[in-house]
């Protein structure tokens, strides 16, 4: 098996500070190092820092109980006070993502790249995608990439470096239409969502694709089923990766190696830890909490312990690849997504989507909680494919009933009404009123 090909990235950044290995103390060492300078630049160029930072001193932080003591930032900081952590002169910065969640109405959230972390970036999917593709092959891209610097147009540039050609598709809606397109040319891979891959494999069209044909998938942007990569890889006798990056961690974040067994993280630009996402106490290995890291190259806009606000947790020892980078276990989803219900069950997507993607003929779903007379129901919206409606919904509703969460919880099932498939990071809307948070947490998540 081939070591996992983050390492190598690992590595040439390590060099550049004289280490000359990439085993677990190494790479901390590197890391601190990093960190401190981090902190010094964060400090010095951002009035943010030099407030939430007052009464530190970057030479301190020489391991991860001195780690633990930092002060964490949160989203929250990035909407009221994105540009106080700007780091460097509008003119050095090359791109801004802009992100207004759905449903506040209080200021979006605004992250700065400058060209070198985007150059960090595209580095970063360079070496990344060679565990799934090499020089000749051609790979699909069902990401967004019309403008310049998007997460499709970064990915395409990194695999021109070695002589992979892609074509972004985007974002796919109508998996029927796209499927006819898409299929008409031969690609050794794909990257996408894992809902709109699953969906297009369910086609007529994706069907009758030739196994072994399609090489490698990469999975990313939501919660990574395993359902779905069981499917994909039997249906296709391919490879499924999983790589695990929100826009904070500079869009990639980490990448699964031909063991597929966790996402091997940005070690070289970034610090990952877990938290216990009520206490912010740092949490050991293996143990799930919130998912927090530092950036330890960006300088744009560095974040210090930012919690991400995703339920995960980190994998002990060693990879069976033989790499020691560090490897996040499969991300559970949002905390603040989880849904508690009134018969004091916690209910999240991953649950759902365990279940009911297993359906043949299921092309997508959405969730949503309403109170009637009082009571929470759940309301199930199916886009199927037609002629399979049918038994979707005999089997969805049997499924259902065998759901422990949703013991004494009314569901309605329902045709989707577009029949279309979601085009976003897909959530349990939630119709019934503000719910407190921290009842999810007292629900054992
Ligand atoms: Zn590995």
């Amino acid at each position: 098996m081939k070591k996992s090909t983050v390492e190598d990235i690992v590595l040439t950044s390590m060099n550049t500070t004289g280490e000359q290995f990439a085993d677990r103390a190494a790479i901390e060492r590197y890391q601190f190092r990093r960190l401190r300078q981090t902190i010094d630049h964060a400090v010095a160029h951002s009035p943010f820092y030099r407030t939430r930072m007052a009464g530190t001193a970057a030479t301190d932080i020489t391991d991860h109980g001195a780690l633990s003591r930092l002060p964490f930032t949160y989203e929250d900081d990035l909407r009221r006070s994105g540009q106080d952590m700007l780091c460097v002169s509008q003119d050095e910065v090359a791109r801004i993502i802009t992100m207004q969640s759905s449903g506040t109405t209080g200021p979006p959230k605004r992250l700065f790249f400058t060209e070198e972390d985007l150059e960090r970036t595209i580095d970063f999917f360079h070496h990344g995608m060679k565990s799934l593709v090499k020089a000749g092959q051609k790979v699909l891209i069902l990401l967004p990439g019309a403008t310049a610097d998007s997460t499709g147009d970064l990915l395409a540039r990194a695999l021109e470096r070695m002589d992979v050609a892609s074509r972004i598709y985007g974002l796919v809606d109508d998996p029927q239409q796209a499927t006819e397109e898409v299929f008409a040319e031969n690609f050794d891979a794909i990257v996408g969502f894992p809902v709109q891959l699953l969906a297009l494999s369910r086609t007529l069209a994706g069907q009758s694709v030739t196994a072994g044909q399609i090489k490698s998938i990469l999975l990313c942007s939501d919660y990574i089923p395993r359902t779905v990569c069981d499917e994909l890889s039997a249906k296709w006798q391919c490879r499924v990766f999983s790589h695990y990056g929100t826009v904070e961690t500079g869009l990639g974040g980490g990448v699964e190696c031909e063991g597929l067994c966790g996402c091997h993280l940005r070690e070289a630009d970034l610090l990952f830890e877990v938290v216990c996402p009520r206490t912010g106490v740092s949490l050991s290995s293996g143990e799930w909490g919130e998912i927090v890291f530092s950036t330890l190259t960006r300088r744009g806009m560095p974040l210090i312990r930012y919690r991400t606000g995703d339920y995960g947790r980190l994998l002990d020892g060693p990879c069976m690849c033989g790499s020691h980078i560090a490897r996040l276990d499969k991300v559970r989803g949002r905390i603040d997504q989880v849904r508690q219900l009134d018969n004091g069950q916690a209910l999240s997507m991953d649950v759902l989507d365990e279940i009911l993607l297993a359906i043949p003929g299921l092309l997508d779903f959405q969730p949503v909680l309403q109170k009637e007379n009082g009571r929470d129901s759940l309301t199930v919206r199916l886009a199927v494919i037609p002629a399979n409606r049918d038994e979707v919904f005999q089997q969805a509703a049997l499924l259902l009933k065998g759901v422990a969460q949703l013991k004494n919880i009314r569901v309605i099932l329902e045709a989707s009404p577009t029949g279309l498939i979601n085009k976003a990071k897909r959530i349990i809307e939630d119709k019934r009123g503000k719910i407190s948070h921290e009842t999810a947490y007292q629900a054992g998540l």
